[in-house]
């Protein structure tokens, strides 16, 4: 595909391209960043309507019952299900990642210390989000049993790192930064044979690449839904648990929506059965709501077709880049290699934060990560062939132009 010709041609042979049509995006506009923050449904300014006015506004209380309030979590999550390859039941749409992760880990924490009490590292990446590293950090400091830290990196692949102190295992599937995508289940596989449970960190990869969590024989999985799945700015994430732990697993936040009977208003805490249990207190219904618009549209497409188109516009923008924008100092960062690739393409400029600005200035938005990271998410459901080349295009106008190099692109926002 190089000419915009082809490009167009290929957006017309494109099996996903009606479900664009289902999405609300602002003209003028070519958005590059729904692994950051999704689009918007056009169902969910209606559905908003709906529940503020009507729900809310007249409903008022009785709404929890008749406007079925209370079962929102579970039965989002059951629509969920599917996608990652989980069955309804094993997972709840509830809190946020970070939130969800205190208690994956504290629960799988708890696990190891019946089983193999003499483990104490949690393992993860140096390279992982942010929030996850500073998760395990205050769980740590928290117990003040002598647990420790332990990152991957190049000096420490996971093969060596994975020894018998290892207790838990937290990872992304898709790096946030880089979009390398670790293998699922071999990796899974591996600390299960060295005796560590694994908490997989789905959130660049929930609506973006296939996932098989029970195919995996995973143990604990959390996500957002406001990224891939569109859910809305902050909307709710997720928590899943292997049915195998159902049995016996616990949550450390047990507040009164994960009792059993929560309006028996009893003074003992006695943890719901099932996946409820992982809800703590009231949920935000109103952005809970909006989570089923785009799950509605996700659960429309083939997720085989999803990921063939993805890998697809990724290869494009790479080649593309590469032909049209030679010449400057542009590194790639995301693998080449399908198998080991999520959804979106990061480059390297030494200049990436006024580049990315001078971008979003006209209309390609993307994001930035230090260090010069320049972030370019594709997303199927309403990205096509010839938006890559109009990206690209406007890429290489901004390098040779140098229109970055202004002082109001150096200015630093406090959301990157
Ligand atoms: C986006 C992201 C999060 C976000 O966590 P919140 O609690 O929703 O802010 C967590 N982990 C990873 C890997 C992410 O990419």
């Amino acid at each position: 595909m190089h000419t915009r010709e082809a490009c167009v041609a290929a957006d017309r042979q494109d099996p996903l391209a009606p479900l664009k049509a289902r999405f609300d995006l602002p003209p003028g506009v070519l958005y590059m960043d729904g692994n950051s923050l999704g689009v918007m449904p056009r169902a969910a300014a209606a559905r908003a309507a709906e529940v503020i006015t009507q729900e809310w506004g007249t409903g008022l209380i009785r709404s929890w019952n008749t406007a079925g309030w209370f079962e929102l979590p579970s039965r989002l999550g059951d629509k969920l299900a599917g996608l990652l390859g989980a069955k309804e039941g094993e997972l709840v749409i509830t809190d946020t990642t970070s939130l969800n992760i205190f208690k994956a880990l504290a629960a799988s924490l708890r696990i190891q210390q019946k089983r193999q009490p003499e483990r104490r590292v949690i393992l993860s990446e140096r390279d992982n989000f942010p929030t996850d590293l500073y998760m395990i950090q205050g769980m740590i400091d928290l117990l003040q049993q002598g647990y420790e830290m332990r990152l991957i990196d190049d000096e420490l692949p996971l093969d060596r790192a994975l020894d018998e102190d290892v207790a838990v295992v937290l990872l992304s599937h898709v790096n946030y930064r880089s979009g390398q995508m670790h293998d699922m289940a071999a990796v899974t596989r591996q600390a299960h044979e060295r005796g560590a449970l694994v908490i997989w960190d789905l959130a660049h990869a929930a609506g973006a690449v296939p996932v098989d969590l029970n195919g995996a024989d995973a143990d604990y999985a959390v996500g957002c839904t406001y990224k891939y799945l569109n859910g809305g700015p902050g909307s709710p994430a997720f928590i899943w648990v292997a049915p195998r732990h159902i049995p016996d697993f616990w949550q450390p936040l047990s507040g009164w929506w994960g009792h059993q009977r929560p309006f028996d208003m009893t003074v003992a805490y006695e943890p719901a059965g099932g996946i409820r249990r992982y809800l703590c207190g009231t949920q935000p219904i109103v952005s809970l709501a909006m989570v089923e618009c785009g799950l509605d549209v996700a659960r429309e497409a083939d997720m085989a077709e999803v990921r063939k188109k993805s890998l697809a516009l990724a290869d494009l923008f790479i080649a593309l880049v590469e032909e049209r924008c030679a010449g400057h100092p542009l590194t790639l960062v995301t693998p080449r290699n399908h198998a080991e690739r999520g959804s979106h393409v990061s480059l390297r400029h030494p200049n990436g934060y006024e580049v990315m600005q001078a971008l979003i200035a006209r209309g390609l938005i993307g994001d930035y990560r230090e260090p010069e990271v320049l972030r370019f998410g594709l997303t199927p459901l309403y990205f096509g062939y010839a938006d890559v080349w109009d990206a690209v295009e406007i890429l290489k106008d901004v390098l040779d132009s140098k229109a970055w190099d202004k002082p109001e692109f150096k200015q630093r926002s406090a959301v990157t």
